[in-house]
């Protein structure tokens, strides 16, 4: 136990080795380390600390690194520390982008007021789910002002993502055509803001044109209650210019604060929260059933309900009761 109240207090001095140490243990499956994960959550939690969490999205190759570098770099010559998380489900796959990542980002990499922390490799997206929110919880910690959120866009790892942060960036690229590049229209709503990222030289012009299509989509889309007007809203930025982030900046803080202002952004996060729970008790209950002695009365009950010997519903409550008293043996 020591050991946990030492990187505990390491964590919340803002030590940034006791940080990554930390995060390591959450992202450990292995039940002893989930015991202490869960002391040491709970004493992040404790310390009542927030930052300004952003989730971030977009496809691979539109720039999302070169928009994390240089936007990052605009908080820290600002003062503030950032944190970034990379959430890819599919990185236990694309084992090298990690490295990629630190590579791309070497001036944030650098800068004493920053911290990354690469996507672990882990396909399983509950996991992933779990660990993400238990860094959060141990950069606010740590005394970050924004934790950035990465993903790419693919899968649920953005609704998942969106389910974690305060606001949701959509970053774009520049469309050739005259159609919405297929962004679908769930991750649309989801978005506080489009950036069309590569507003510069020859591509500044389809930029422009891209911003105003998706500027007309989102005033299509229903106002939410918890926006002030006008938002959710398409700007163009230029990563690899720097061009364009500071306002970018200053939409977010006129959302975050009129959100804030307004209790919508504790609500945001109650209801969050209480997601998580149901999330971890559902995810809990799934692995009951995948050890025995779950997984031998699912067999079992299955077996019987394909054979006609049981119905399923009362199979199902048998499983159930089975749960709710497991067996001493
Ligand atoms: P990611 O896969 O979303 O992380 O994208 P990257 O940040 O790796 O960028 C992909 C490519 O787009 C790289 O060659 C970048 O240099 C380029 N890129 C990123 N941002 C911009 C930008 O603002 N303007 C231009 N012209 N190119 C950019």
């Amino acid at each position: 136990m020591p050991a946990e109240t030492d990187l505990a207090q390491g964590v919340i001095a803002g030590d940034r080795r006791a940080l990554a140490r930390a995060i390591t243990l959450v992202e450990s499956a292995r039940p002893d380390h989930r015991i202490r994960a869960l002391a040491l959550v709970e004493a992040a939690r404790a310390t009542g600390r927030q930052a300004l969490r952003l989730g971030l999205s977009g496809t691979p190759g539109v720039g999302k690194s070169t928009f994390i570098e240089s936007f990052g770099c605009l908080l820290t010559g600002q003062g503030l520390r950032v944190a970034v998380l990379a959430v890819d489900p599919s990185s236990a796959r694309t084992g090298g982008s990690i490295l990629g990542d630190k590579t791309r980002m070497e001036r944030l990499s650098r800068d004493p007021r920053a911290f990354i922390r690469p996507s672990p490799s882990q396909t399983h997206l509950g996991g992933v789910a779990r660990r993400t929110r238990e860094a959060v919880a141990l950069c606010e910690a740590a005394g970050f002002d924004v934790v950035l959120i990465e993903t790419v866009g693919v899968g649920q790892s953005e609704t998942m993502v969106a389910d974690l942060c305060d606001l949701f960036l959509l970053l774009i690229a520049p469309a050739g055509g005259d159609e919405l590049q297929g962004v679908k229209r769930g991750i649309m709503e989801m978005a506080d803001l489009i950036l069309v990222n590569k507003a510069d030289g020859d591509l500044k012009p389809a930029a422009l044109r891209t911003m105003a299509d998706y500027a007309g989509a989102l005033r299509l889309l229903r106002r939410r209650p918890q926006d002030p007007p006008g938002f959710p809203k398409a700007l163009c930025v230029s990563a690899l210019a720097e061009d364009g982030l500071r306002p970018a900046w200053e939409e977010m803080q006129t959302l975050a604060r009129w959100r804030a202002d307004h209790g919508h952004a504790t609500a945001r996060r109650a209801a969050q929260a209480r997601r998580w729970f149901e999330a971890e008790v559902r995810e809990g209950l799934l692995s009951v059933l995948t050890r025995d002695p779950g997984r031998r009365a699912l067999a079992d009950l299955g077996a019987q309900v394909e054979s006609g010997a049981l119905g399923p519903e009362t199979a199902a409550a048998r499983l159930l009761a089975l749960l709710a008293a497991p067996p001493s043996s």
